[in-house]
């Protein structure tokens, strides 16, 4: 009998984060652990659990355990809108980690209704720059002002990630997304950037579409798009409307990776509405876990959890209400774990 090599088991930080993150993130680490994941979790606070206990809503605990660990699964933060409280924890986060590339796989799901099939795309979108950088004054009572910074640094690396990973998964065609008609010379020296690494990438078809109208041509003929690049505003938009297209915020993973951390992520924020009712669907977090085991060589434990979601989909049995279920979180965790 041919003998099977342990892994090794992989420590990583565990975020539960805000609002329904306890929830999905407790459904996650129990799913990846009876799959055969081999994770030894170092649970840390941040955002308004931590600012309520430390008055930090970034502990320098967390920022050791990710340096140790370099790589983490987070449940959404709180970010407070407006003049007051402190500045988001994730772009905070990004920064400090030079968490560069934020991915996020958006495909049609067995079993989900929407409003489409067939819908297969990756979606890349620089993490680092553009108005997130936070710059904002107000030059003259009543006219304030906010900085878009691009820079061809961070623009041709997130165009190598892009490249590299489309490659790897085999895709064919790029699609940089830009307003360059308008912001010549930022969303100009992005797309500069982008044909520059799309010319070593020959058997990739590279185009660029304006970003109004790839919102348009999305939500008429998703199927048609293949691997987005985005600058970081239109990437975060985008790619919620993306997670619109196969069945909502409850179904779609993400991944923040540098090139020496990762953390992985579901699209969907705290949620405040259904926070503490156990009733969060828990699979965007579950399939950034899947993400998670994918980074760190756990292959197989993936395969087998990604198959029993699926499955779980497909029978429409146990489903929490966003996708047209009565069951609870913690139900249909179960019955993902029955299905493994
Ligand atoms: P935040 O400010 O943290 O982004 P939000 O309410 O603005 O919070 P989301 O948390 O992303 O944004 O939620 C948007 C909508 O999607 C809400 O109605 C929420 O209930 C729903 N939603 C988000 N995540 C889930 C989930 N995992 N399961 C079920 N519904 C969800």
């Amino acid at each position: 009998m041919a003998r099977v090599r342990a892994t090794r088991p992989q420590p990583a930080t565990l975020i539960p984060g805000d609002g329904i993150g306890p929830e999905v993130i407790a459904a996650a680490v129990l799913a990846i652990e009876a799959a055969g994941g081999r994770i030894v979790w170092d649970v840390q606070k941040a955002g308004k659990a931590s600012f309520d206990e430390s008055g930090t809503p970034i502990p320098d605990s967390l920022i050791r355990s990710i340096r140790r660990t370099r790589v983490g699964l987070k449940g959404p933060l709180e970010t407070q809108v407006g003049r007051v409280g402190y500045r988001s924890v994730n772009v905070a986060l990004r920064k400090t980690f030079d968490l560069y590339a934020n991915v996020r796989p958006i495909r049609t799901l067995p079993g989900v209704r929407s409003a489409f099939s067939g819908v297969d795309l990756i979606v890349v979108r620089e993490n680092t720059e553009d108005v997130y950088s936070g710059i904002e004054h107000q030059i003259a009572p009543g006219v304030v002002e906010a900085v878009k910074v691009i820079t061809a640094r961070a623009s041709r690396r997130i165009a190598r990630y892009a490249f590299e990973l489309a490659r790897r998964e085999r895709r064919r065609r790029v699609t940089a997304i830009h307003k360059a008609n308008i912001m010549k010379l930022s969303d100009g020296l992005f797309l500069a950037c982008a044909r520059q690494v799309g010319k070593l990438h020959r058997r990739i078809k590279y185009d660029e579409l304006i970003v109004d109208n790839a919102c348009m041509q999305l939500v008429l003929r998703p199927q048609e798009f293949d691997f987005l690049l985005l600058v970081n505003l239109y990437g975060d938009i985008v790619s919620d409307l993306c997670s619109g297209l196969v069945g909502g915020l409850g179904l779609v993973p993400g991944a923040n990776v540098g090139d020496r951390c990762a953390i992985f992520e579901a699209v969907h924020g705290t949620a405040p509405d259904i926070a503490g009712k156990g009733v969060a669907n828990p699979l965007a977090a579950i399939f950034s876990g899947i993400m998670l085991l994918r980074h760190v060589g756990q292959t197989a434990p993936a395969n087998r959890l990604e198959r029993a979601a699926h499955r779980l989909l497909a029978e429409r049995r146990v489903l929490t209400p966003d996708l047209g279920g009565k069951a609870t979180t913690k139900k249909m965790t179960e019955r993902l774990i029955a299905l493994l």
